[in-house]
């Protein structure tokens, strides 16, 4: 992908990383995005390149590699790899999950981490950027033989992070229940019981809503979406792809404010559901996940859903798209065919689920297109909010911390719509989210000297 990089500086820092990290495909698409967008704005600030901030920008802080030695149920050793990108904390202590899944290498982890940076911004909450993880995969490993992998994990990260340092959460294939081992090994090591990790359980410092707060979060911009151009969920189709926590939450929501989810998906395929995927039936998902079963499960329950083997649901007729699986679904191709169906909307759920080349041509063609940066905020917002309360050794009610986040999404959108219009094109939330996300980092950067 060629990227319209306006401004000489950030062009030079392109150049440059575009041959340094030549292998790190998923990161280059994320800083060359973040770079073209952030062009006009650069213009004006021209204290940036006096303090380098634009090349300490795109280089982590640090980089933890570690491996991770564990045994399986027959006592046979495994060794995996180990991973903690700390890439920025201008703002606040590194912040971000932690992802378990055999492509975790640190492509992967640097392209996640670059986008928690700005994301955790856009929240206004005080929260660096960081992401980790490992290439271990869950499926078909026993809960004894997670919990023996999440102990060597962070028998070995707990010395990189704490409360006023570094705090990890979930990702793709960390959920509550490697969070919680994770952090009893941490405070077994440590002996300490502090807010180490978000997305706890809540008997033990976990938040209200935190398991609802991406896929709620990502309905509430998309409300804010609408609004703006005078519309609402009512009666609106939506293709939702994923069958994780994202997904199922956005679902849930969206039935809530009157709209119909018409397909879920996992790596096997997609379900689609012409009568609308409801409350009830979604119980029924999240039911068959917290068994591990596929998505086809679905129409073995609702026979009058259809399951399309191998497919992803892009082809699907509908007004709104809602990408909540993970990234690199949307190809140009896919975006074409989403055109040419008269898709309106497209909002990220997931991180970067749209390659640069799609976004391009929804934006040629008229789709309002959000970022995930911005869109799929609210999940991190409400670990920043659980990390208030384990400061306050308080815990707020569902209700306080849902109009939180609701609070929070109406405000990135707004940020976010504002900056474009100033910036850039009215609409362009991807350019709006990445300068103002943006511009708050590296007015830290520049006050904090050259660190
Ligand atoms: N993994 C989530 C994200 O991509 C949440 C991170 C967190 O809660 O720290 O934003």
């Amino acid at each position: 992908m060629e990227y319209t990089i306006k401004n000489a500086y950030c062009k030079r820092v392109w150049d440059e990383i575009s041959v340094r990290y030549a292998d790190q495909g998923h990161f280059l698409q994320a800083a060359g995005l973040v770079l073209e967008t952030i062009s006009p704005v650069v213009d004006k600030m021209p204290e940036l390149e006096k303090n380098a901030v634009l090349e300490r920008f795109v280089e982590p802080e640090r980089i933890i590699m570690f491996r991770v030695p564990w045994t399986d149920d027959q006592g046979k050793p495994h060794v995996n790899r180990g991973f903690r990108v700390q890439f920025n904390s201008a703002i606040g202590p590194y912040k971000g999950g932690l992802r378990f899944s055999p492509e975790v290498g640190l492509d992967v982890l640097k392209f996640l981490g670059f986008e928690q940076v700005l994301k955790n911004s856009l929240t206004t909450l005080p929260m660096g950027g960081g992401k980790g993880g490992s290439d271990f995969d869950a499926h078909g490993k026993s809960d004894a033989e997670v919990m023996r992998f999440c102990q060597s994990f962070v028998t070995e990260l707990y010395r990189h992070i704490g409360p006023d340092t570094d705090v990890p959460a979930g990702d793709k294939g960390v959920g509550g229940r490697e969070v919680a081992y994770m952090f009893g090994q941490y405070k077994r090591i440590t002996n300490q019981y502090v807010g180490v990790l978000t997305g706890k359980g809540l008997s033990f410092g976990g938040s209200l809503a935190r398991t609802e707060a991406t896929g709620y979060g990502l309905i509430y911009f998309v409300e804010c979406m609408l609004a703006k151009i005078g519309q609402d969920f009512k009666g609106k189709t939506a293709i939702i792809s994923g069958d994780g926590n994202v997904a199922q939450y956005a679902a849930e929501k969206l039935i809530q404010l009157g709209g119909k989810p018409l397909t879920l998906s996992d790596s096997t395929g997609y379900i689609l559901d012409e009568e609308g995927i409801t409350a009830e039936k979604l119980a029924y998902v999240k039911e068959f996940r917290a068994n591990h079963e596929k998505v086809d499960a679905y129409v073995k329950k609702f026979p009058k859903a259809k399951f399309f083997k191998g497919e992803k649901p892009w082809g699907v007729k509908a007004d709104l798209a809602l990408p909540c699986a993970t990234q690199d679904e949307i190809y140009l191709e896919d975006a074409q065919k989403l055109v040419a169906n008269g898709i309106k909307l497209v909002a990220e759920g997931a991180n970067m689920p749209t390659r640069a080349e799609a976004i391009e041509y929804f934006q040629k063609n008229g789709v309002i297109f959000a970022p995930g940066k911005a869109a799929n905020a609210g999940g991190v917002a409400v670990s920043g909010l659980e990390m208030s309360q384990n400061s306050e050794r308080l815990s707020w009610s569902f209700e306080e911390v849902d109009a939180k986040l609701k609070q929070i999404m109406t405000n990135i959108h707004d940020n976010a719509y504002e900056t474009a219009k100033k910036y850039a094109t009215e609409g362009d939330y991807v350019a709006g989210a990445n300068i103002a996300g943006f511009v708050k980092v590296a007015n830290a950067m520049v006050a904090q000297g050259l660190v």
